[in-house]
């Protein structure tokens, strides 16, 4: 079997981040409670060995006890959500990735220009609630093409289309002509919304799936980017299955497949990628291919909420780094493993 792995595939920076956000707090509090509002980042794994650890996830600020200790996830919060949290006199540290925040500042600029706002996303992600949120009476969600009719538009000329970080680039195309079409004068963004780690990861599987049998994407199935991995392979005529972990893997997934692709959602452990690879050389043999499709180099630093907080513990954050290396894990993993790759260099530019 040839084992083609996609690089980038896995951890963007927001989702880092986020992680290290609620591993910094528990090593700072030390068994003091710590409460998430929503999944810090959509994935079973993450999400249970942070509830192993003893954090608390909650979909309801009512949920947690006044005086305590929040962390909002990385797919941000409406501001109703921040003054409920302000309500209860709860200390927030604000996870949400920076690339969200983006598209919250845009929406609050243009509703404040009195203008109106379509955002193209899916209605109940949780993302798509915390931006519709920051101004509601100005925001309309567009979900496919077929809702562009039901649309309520005072001036065409005072409108423009935002969109949800995660969606399929192609979907999202789709849409936003279809809105062009209807209202010629739309507004696009003043940067592009869709994030670097959305388009990194669904470029390089459109790239690399066309010549495989079978695409296996790791991630959670409420994981909106692993989803449209998926969908993204499956639209280039490939096979492909989302699998949380190697646990659900199928001997029929796999059969008479000569080459698979081997990707993960953003918010996908390196680890759990790591043991679906040695399960598919263990059982099936053959080589293993890295493909660079494109170099990332996007970092976030700890939010200055978090910052914040640390001080009032006396502790420094600049000695705090987050560290990036997936791609170097996953090396000497195969190294320790004594299983041979080699790395095939298709990077097409040098983008986030
Ligand atoms: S997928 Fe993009 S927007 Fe979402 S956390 Fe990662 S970098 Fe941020």
């Amino acid at each position: 079997m040839r084992l083609i792995l996609a690089n980038p595939r896995g951890f963007c920076a927001g989702v880092y981040m986020a992680i290290d956000v609620v591993d910094q707090l528990l090593d700072i509090l030390e068994g003091e409670p710590i409460y998430v509002y929503h999944e810090i980042v959509h994935n079973l794994h993450v999400v249970n060995r942070f509830k192993n650890l003893g954090v608390t996830f909650v979909e309801d600020i009512a949920d947690v006890p006044e005086n305590s200790i929040i962390v909002f996830s990385a797919h941000g919060v409406s501001p109703a959500v921040r003054e409920a949290a302000a309500g209860r006199n709860l200390t927030t540290i604000d996870a949400t990735c920076p690339l969200v925040t983006k598209v919250h500042a845009e929406a609050i600029r243009y509703a404040k220009r009195g203008w109106q706002i379509l955002l193209v996303g899916h209605h109940d992600h949780q993302e798509i609630i915390g931006t519709r949120g920051e101004a509601p009476d100005s925001i309309q969600v567009v979900d496919s093409v077929d809702s562009i009719a039901s649309l309520n538009v005072d001036d065409p000329a005072k409108l423009i289309y935002l969109t949800q970080t995660t969606l399929s680039m192609d979907d999202a195309s789709t849409i936003i002509d279809a809105l062009k079409k209807e209202f010629p004068g739309i507004n696009s963004p003043p940067s592009e919304d869709i994030c670097y780690a959305t388009t990194n990861r669904q470029r390089a599987v459109r790239v690399l799936a066309p010549e495989c049998d079978v695409v296996l994407v790791v991630g959670s199935r409420n994981s909106s980017n692993s989803l449209r991995l998926t969908e993204i392979a499956e639209a280039t005529g490939t096979t492909a299955f989302l699998i949380d972990d190697v646990e659900e893997l199928s001997a029929a997934m796999v059969k008479n497949a000569e080459s698979v692709l081997v990707t993960a959602g953003a918010s996908a452990p390196e680890d759990l990628v790591q043991s679906l690879i040695l399960r598919l050389i263990q059982d099936h043999g053959g080589v293993i291919e890295q493909h660079d499709i494109f170099h990332e180099s996007v970092e976030f630093g700890l939010p200055g909420t978090l910052k914040k907080f640390m001080r009032t513990r006396d502790i420094d954050p600049e000695g705090r780094r987050i560290t990036m290396d997936d791609m170097a894990s996953t090396n000497r993993f195969l190294d320790d493993h004594g299983i041979p790759y080699s790395v095939v260099d298709l990077t097409v530019s040098a983008a986030g």
